[in-house]
């Protein structure tokens, strides 16, 4: 059992009611842990500590900074197999993506302290050469970090990491589906030497804790992940105070394989995409596309591929784990349901997994569905299942025209061994990030965020820095 507490001032903390929140296995059913459900009174704490704690944080020199960031990151990574289990536990992902997720954390938080040394000035001499300008950036001051279930550790450790980088003190609120593992990563960066109310932890529901966060006049940035709808909710209620905001949004992320593509790795490539993490990513491949040509080519592989997934207990040698909640599983029903019903055929799966060990998880087969359109859910709406829809194209227009038609704007894949399709593709497709030959767009160094209804603000790289500073003017007479 994990019972992690909330951390306000370096301080363990419970709920003021005494309320808390159960955390049940999605593979079992059964119980993980209990985690204190706090509420505005908490939230407004922990503001109140991280704004006492702001002013030395901000004047410590980024290279004192780094020193904790560091150290934390070595704690981690000594916790990573245990950190990597609750994680398992309570979100159900496999025990290696797991630890893989808890290593990843470690080098966000390397990489941001070193990163944080660079956040450069500028100076510059007046036209008339009567004056010096000093461009320096600054802490913006409490940032409320505000994280999703799907990636619990490591999308708040971008967060975590580049405000703390930066010299802002903060607030961090975990998804209540999945607050275990990362209370013990905030934990361990209390534990390195992070001054008490320089990383504060609340937990409890968005609709309290989340909403203190954001509405407070104690918080000067607000860093979310999550859903479009709750982002949309977030800017309104963040407008009245004009508050920093980074949206780390929704995606339907498209996958378009061209006719000169290398088609069996676009496969593995794929396959890989939309099934890691049971499809539960914001990146994660949501519609193909695939060239008239290399259609048969590319299912069968795709199909063969899919179908050796192995489905079980995260904490089994396994490729899926289960959804991490029944509401999860139920969607993901329902999109294949609404396809089937407008004429898409089923490939692969579509159903649950049949055996004993599957009768009280929330666990669901990897589905390939084709002859898909535009009309159907699974194409419009983030599914966030493990599902693959695909559908043809005849030429690169076409092929672009029907990636780009999505609310979303987060992540878009292209296979092809042609350098001007790439170009081509790379310069039209709509999203924040492109990969070409590669199935991922993540990357320590590179900006990660979205276009459209997927968002707007940067993490990681120094783009991901810049967002809790500050720029200011100083201007020298002489
Ligand atoms: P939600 O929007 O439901 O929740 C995200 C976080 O916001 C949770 O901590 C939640 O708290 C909190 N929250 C909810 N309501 C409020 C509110 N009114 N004020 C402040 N905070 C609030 O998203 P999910 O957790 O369901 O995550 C899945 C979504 O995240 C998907 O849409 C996915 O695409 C997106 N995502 C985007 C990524 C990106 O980088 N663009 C990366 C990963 C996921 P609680 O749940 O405890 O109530």
């Amino acid at each position: 059992m994990y019972n992690p507490m909330m951390i306000i001032d370096g301080r363990p903390v419970l709920a003021s009611d005494g309320s808390v929140h159960k955390i049940l296995n999605p593979a079992t059913g059964e119980l993980v842990g209990e985690v204190p459900s706090g509420g505005r009174q908490e939230a407004h704490q922990a503001l109140t500590a991280a704004s006492r704690a702001f002013p030395a944080w901000a004047a410590t020199s980024p290279g004192k900074r780094a020193d904790v960031l560091h150290q934390a990151a070595s704690l981690v990574r000594e916790l990573a197999d245990e950190m990597a289990v609750m994680l398992t536990l309570e979100i159900g992902k496999p025990l290696r993506a797991s630890r893989r997720e808890v290593l990843g954390s470690a080098d966000v938080l390397d990489y941001f302290a070193e990163e944080g040394k660079r956040a450069f000035g500028e100076w510059t001499i007046s036209g008339a050469g009567k004056s010096r300008s000093l461009v320096i950036r600054q802490p913006i001051g409490v940032a409320a970090l505000i994280s999703p279930w799907n990636y619990p550790v490591d999308l708040l450790s971008w967060k975590v990491g580049a405000a703390l980088a930066a010299g802002c003190t903060a607030v961090a609120k975990p998804s209540s589906m999945a607050p275990i593992a990362a209370s013990a990563f905030i934990e361990a960066i209390n534990r390195a030497g992070a001054p008490p109310g320089v990383i504060n932890l609340v937990l409890g529901p968005g609709s309290t804790a989340g909403a203190e966060l954001v509405e407070s006049p104690l918080s000067q940035k607000i860093s979310f992940t999550g859903e479009s709808a709750t982002g949309r909710w977030i800017m309104a209620a963040a407008a009245p105070r004009l508050k920093r905001l980074s949206l780390e949004l929704g995606g339907s992320a498209p996958f378009i394989v061209c006719a000169d593509a290398d088609v069996k790795s676009a496969a593995e490539a794929c396959v890989q995409r939309a099934f890691n993490n049971a499809g539960q990513i914001c990146i994660s491949v949501n519609r193909v596309y695939l060239h008239h040509d290399v259609e048969e080519e590319f299912m069968e592989l795709a199909i063969q591929r899919a179908g050796r997934l192995r489905v079980g207990s995260g904490m089994e040698d396994v490729d899926l784990g289960p959804l991490a909640s029944e509401e999860q599983r139920k969607r993901t029903r329902e999109h294949i349901e609404d396809a089937l019903s407008r004429g898409a055929r089923l490939r692969l799966g579509g159903s649950e997994p049949e055996g004993e060990q599957y009768s009280r998880g929330h666990f669901f087969l990897p589905t390939i569905l084709d002859r898909v359109d535009h009309s159907m859910r699974v194409m419009r709406e983030e599914t966030f299942g493990p599902v693959m829809p695909v559908m043809t194209f005849k030429n690169l227009e076409e092929a672009v025209r029907l990636a780009n038609q999505t609310e979303y704007g987060l992540a878009a894949y292209a296979y092809t061994n042609s350098l001007d399709a790439a170009v081509y593709l790379a310069e039209r497709l709509e999203s924040g990030g492109v990969g070409i030959n590669s199935n991922n767009v993540v990357d320590l160094q590179a900006p990660f965020g979205g276009w459209k209804q997927s968002g707007f603000g940067r993490e990681l790289s120094h783009h991901g820095l810049e967002g809790y500073l500050e720029l200011k003017h100083v201007k020298i007479g002489l």
